[in-house]
């Protein structure tokens, strides 16, 4: 195959409002972007690391300075072979695995002109709806960013500190849309879960996410006997690895990118998760246009979308995916359907 020029290149991204959840708070993300130039053509690809998988924006370069050999030497055309390759190197470091995959698969896309929803047969008018994702807050910020959030017909709360009940009162106290809530392990103990949701039930919630820690399968399974809207694993599942287990545990997955390791071992996560019945929600980390858009391309294939990664940042160094009411509208240029919107490709290139 013709030369392969592989680059990356870091960039902070400014979150909008200071970003916390029941892990902890940023006002800032690091991501690392890769590029990936053949015959002309160029892919972009990005990793949203994340320190609850032991990855940083120091961990994705190392990991992409491992795989920049393998990928160079590659035939993009086998790029099931490739990312095979690629997570064999070490295991973990998703994020910087699920850069190069994007990267091949928005070049492949490029190269066949095609948007990848088209490649992979996907009907792009059954996209859902994303939910729009409210970080804990003071109730009178909460309430102004439900304001921000006009558009979006469902939102997702964040819970899982000491305030849960102030934080839905506030949003209660402002609307009336249905809500998904997201308590990011935050509850570690099964009665104290138990008493939440059957609180949140009143509430108008319509699904609870990754309520307990993920070591605490056992307790999940005990309180999913007892509770009646879906509850959805994230931190419990980052691969199609952990849906067996998961199975009796939780009535779904939540679905991102940065966890599996890229779109290709996503599509087989979907397929998975359907044939033990499960709902998939695809969710994301902080993330520019680009991963977002990479991510929406399996869109038609989902129950739900959370996918607002782009929206809580003020600098997004791409274009790509829009919402319209919103539902997410997919692009028609060929590949991820995404495009620079600012040169982030300077002094930290690798
Ligand atoms: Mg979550």
């Amino acid at each position: 195959m013709s030369e392969i020029l592989f680059s990356y290149a870091i960039q902070d991204l400014t979150l909008r409002h200071t970003w916390t959840i029941a892990r902890g708070s940023s006002d800032c993300k690091t991501n690392v972007f890769v590029k990936l130039v053949c015959e002309g053509v160029t892919g972009y690809g990005e990793a949203a690391p994340n320190i609850r998988y032991e990855e940083t924006a120091a961990s994705s370069v190392d990991f992409l300075k491992l795989a920049q050999s393998t990928v160079e030497k590659a035939d993009l055309w086998h790029y099931h072979n490739l990312a095979e390759e690629v997570a064999e190197l070490i295991p973990g470091q998703t994020a910087a695995k699920t850069a190069i995959d994007i990267a091949v698969m928005d070049w492949i896309g490029k190269k066949v002109g095609l948007p990848l929803h088209r490649y992979f047969g996907l009907n792009k008018a059954k996209t859902p709806i994303t939910t729009y994702s409210i970080g804990i807050d003071t109730p009178e910020v909460i309430k102004q960013k439900i304001g921000e959030a006009a558009p979006f017909p469902v939102l997702k709360i964040k819970v899982g500190l000491k305030n849960d009940e102030e934080v839905i009162a506030a949003v209660r106290s402002v609307t009336d849309k249905p809500l998904r809530v997201d308590a990011n392990e935050g509850w570690a103990d099964k009665e104290e879960a138990l008493r939440k949701i059957e609180w949140l039930q009143t509430q108008g919630v319509e699904l609870i996410e990754q309520p307990m820690p993920a070591a605490m399968l056992k307790e999940t399974a005990w309180l999913r006997q007892r509770v009646q809207i879906p509850i959805i694993a994230d931190e419990s599942v980052k691969t199609t690895r952990n849906i067996p287990e998961l199975a009796g545990a939780f009535d779904g997955i939540n679905l991102k990118l940065m966890k599996a390791g890229g779109i290709q071992e996503a599509m087989r996560m979907i397929v998975l998760a359907r044939a033990f019945d499960m709902k998939i929600m695809l969710g994301c980390m902080v993330e520019s246009s680009l991963a977002i858009s990479a991510a929406a391309s399996l869109a038609p294939l989902v129950d739900y979308a959370d996918l607002d990664g782009n929206l809580l940042i003020s600098n997004d160094p791409f274009t790509g995916v829009k919402v319209a009411d919103g539902q997410l509208v997919l692009q028609d240029a060929p590949g991820v359907g995404a495009d620079p919107a600012a040169n982030i490709w300077g002094k930290e290139e690798g």
